[in-house]
């Protein structure tokens, strides 16, 4: 499945005419073992996303030392209570959506001597339920986490509501990163990563499309 997937994406990177590398593939392992994700490291994978930071280090640490080069990303959800260990064990972190968090990290950032890559999610169905920033604050999150945080915002992120066709919120995540200035695009998931390539995506998501359905 992995390197079925690893085509696809390639293809689509063909077809809209985008360059092989600034269309990754991250690999989403939530919920699944170290035994299930061995096979796909085996395989050539190193991008890797969590949305749990628990359930992250109790799979990842040992894995990070058997294989080099693995690149780490949370992609659920961070709390405040959780920050030092996320900081410490990820590389990119894909959901900074409010400024308490905003702070936390640039603390943990300057204790632990670490600079993570960041995006800001953005709540771009505006679904009460949804995490994110919503667009109307967009403007205001992105300069208070660069000039005040100093932060390495280096692009937008977010999940389109659920029963709609992705590719107008891929389309507009797409314009306010231009409008910001930044290049980094984390959007598609199994169903829609190839909406999202054509669209600008710089991250796809993907998890079930490649190990199975999630029990
Ligand atoms: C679970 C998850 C994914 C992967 O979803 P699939 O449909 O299994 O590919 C992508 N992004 C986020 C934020 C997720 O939580």
């Amino acid at each position: 499945m992995y390197q079925e997937i690893v085509a696809d994406i390639a293809f689509a990177v063909e077809k809209e005419k985008r360059k092989e590398s600034d269309v990754n593939l991250l690999v989403v392992s939530k919920t699944f073992s170290a035994a299930d994700i061995v096979p796909i490291l085996d395989q050539g994978a190193r991008i890797f996303g969590e949305n749990r930071v628990q359930e992250a280090q109790n799979k990842w640490p040992e894995l990070k030392q058997k294989y080099e080069n693995v690149e780490l990303h949370l992609i659920g959800p961070l709390q405040s209570n959780k920050t030092a260990e996320a900081v410490a064990l990820f590389d990119v972190i894909h959901t900074v959506d409010r400024k308490k968090i905003a702070d936390y990290i640039a603390a943990e950032q300057i204790k632990q001597n670490r600079q993570l890559q960041l995006f800001i999610q953005v709540n771009i169905g505006n679904e009460p339920q949804k995490a994110g920033v919503s667009l109307d604050g967009l403007a205001d999150f992105y300069a208070y986490c660069t000039d005040e945080k100093q932060l390495n915002i280096i692009g937008l992120m977010c999940i389109p509501p659920a029963q709609n066709d992705s590719g107008p919120y891929f389309s507009l995540l797409y314009k306010n990163a231009k409008k910001l200035g930044i290049e980094g695009l984390s959007m598609g998931m199994s169903a829609d990563f190839k909406t999202a390539i054509r669209l600008g995506a710089t991250y796809v998501r993907v998890g079930s499309a490649i190990f199975g359905k999630r029990g």
